[in-house]
């Protein structure tokens, strides 16, 4: 038995305004007056000078806003780190990205292909990457996906949506300030905080589990009951706790992996093109037989917030398209392990997973 080395997030800030910091994090990393810092910012912010203002431009310092309508691309990586790398006259002292899981996944994707030959494409998989990445910080304003702390970017490509797991990928520097959380939309509050929650259970429940694991998978697991379930939360309140849940979170599925809901929702998202945290709830939404006590769990939490869940999606899907999502669904061999065992393909047959499909 060999045990894995993770490297991890190496510096962190937590605190309601930390925000305002950003410019002093920044200023000893800056490599010369040549080498400007990139700000990858979701363009719901553009003209919200609440945020912006703060963030003091200096030199050759940017700000490329970008809309997370869709999830990050490869080629969208591609083109990104291309553009930096044209119209900089030195190789940037650092990336950093803010917003949710899109735009972390894109400044963690941009960061590595900055300093990697070739196509993100190359990269999805298990430690493929070569070179470590530039200096890259998160700093998340909506929680859930656990990105901020997670050793993946995701990405969908010509061929398949995964991620570029490396030791390169996590953060040099994180900052968590709820308070930038305060706007998220409630329905998207839901959906990316159930992100979490099925981390969690995905994370409890699996065949990897390990007292790593199921230690943060705990901690994160009890303050989303606290935050979805129960009352007695102030707002900051509820929004410092879901933030750590998220970490928490993410940490937990660090040594170990995600199941049966995330391996569906990478279905759904590659040919439909629904996005991760919808996704994920609609397939979890119909995990009972998995997951008995999550979904029950998960239905209170959706009964209480009042939100009603797309059905049908998978209906008018042709047999190519379901085909497609099938083999999207179960490439992603270590999800299915992690959640049914040495024995998964026994269990989770193409037909059973169809059929799945369709209920949904
Ligand atoms: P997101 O980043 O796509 O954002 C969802 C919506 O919320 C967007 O419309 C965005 O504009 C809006 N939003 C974000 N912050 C806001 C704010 N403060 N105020 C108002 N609106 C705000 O959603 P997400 O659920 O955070 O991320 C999903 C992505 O994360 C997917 O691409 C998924 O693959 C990825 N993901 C990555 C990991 C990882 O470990 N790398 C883990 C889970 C999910
Ligand atoms: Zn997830």
């Amino acid at each position: 038995m060999s045990y894995k080395n993770f490297p991890m997030v190496s510096r962190v800030i937590f605190g309601r305004g930390s925000f305002n910091q950003i410019n002093d994090v920044l200023a000893p990393k800056r490599l010369n007056s040549k080498a400007p810092f990139i700000f990858l910012i979701d363009d719901v912010f553009k003209n919200n000078s609440w945020l912006t203002s703060r963030i003091q431009l200096s030199y050759d310092d940017r700000i490329i806003f970008i809309s997370s309508k869709e999830e990050p691309k490869t080629e969208q990586v591609d083109e990104l780190a291309e553009e930096i790398i044209l119209t900089s006259k030195e190789r940037p002292s650092g990336i950093i990205g803010i917003g949710g899981g899109t735009l972390l996944d894109l400044a963690k994707a941009v960061s590595i292909m900055i300093t990697n030959d070739g196509e993100a494409k190359d990269y999805q998989g298990w430690d493929l990457v070569k070179n470590p990445a530039i200096f890259h910080v998160g700093i998340p304003t909506i929680s859930g996906t656990g990105a901020e702390v997670s050793r993946t970017t995701v990405l969908t490509g010509p061929s398949k949506k995964l991620g570029i797991n490396s030791d390169y990928t996590p953060f040099d520097q994180v900052i968590l300030d709820s308070e930038l959380t305060k706007d998220v939309p409630k329905n998207q509050w839901f959906y990316t905080g159930m992100d979490c929650f099925i981390h969690c259970i995905e994370s409890l429940t699996g065949t990897y589990l390990n007292t790593f694991s199921e230690s943060y998978g705990n901690m994160a697991l009890d303050l989303c009951k606290q935050v979805f379930l129960e009352d007695h939360l102030s707002m900051e309140e509820a929004q410092e706790k879901l933030m750590m849940a998220s970490w928490h979170g993410g940490m937990s599925i660090v040594y170990s992996q995600v199941g049966i809901a995330h391996a569906m929702s990478y279905g759904l998202s590659y040919v439909l093109g629904t996005k991760h945290g919808i996704g994920n709830c609609i397939v979890f939404n119909h995990l009972e037989e998995f997951y008995p006590d999550g979904v029950k769990l998960f239905k209170q939490m959706k009964e209480k917030h009042c939100i009603a869940l797309p059905e049908g999606i998978c209906s008018d899907l042709s047999d190519r398209e379901l085909n497609t999502m099938l083999h999207i669904a179960l490439g992603l061999e270590p999800l299915w392990e992690n959640a049914l065992g040495k024995n998964w393909k026994k269990i989770m047959t193409p037909e059973k997973l169809k059929a799945l499909y369709l209920k949904m």
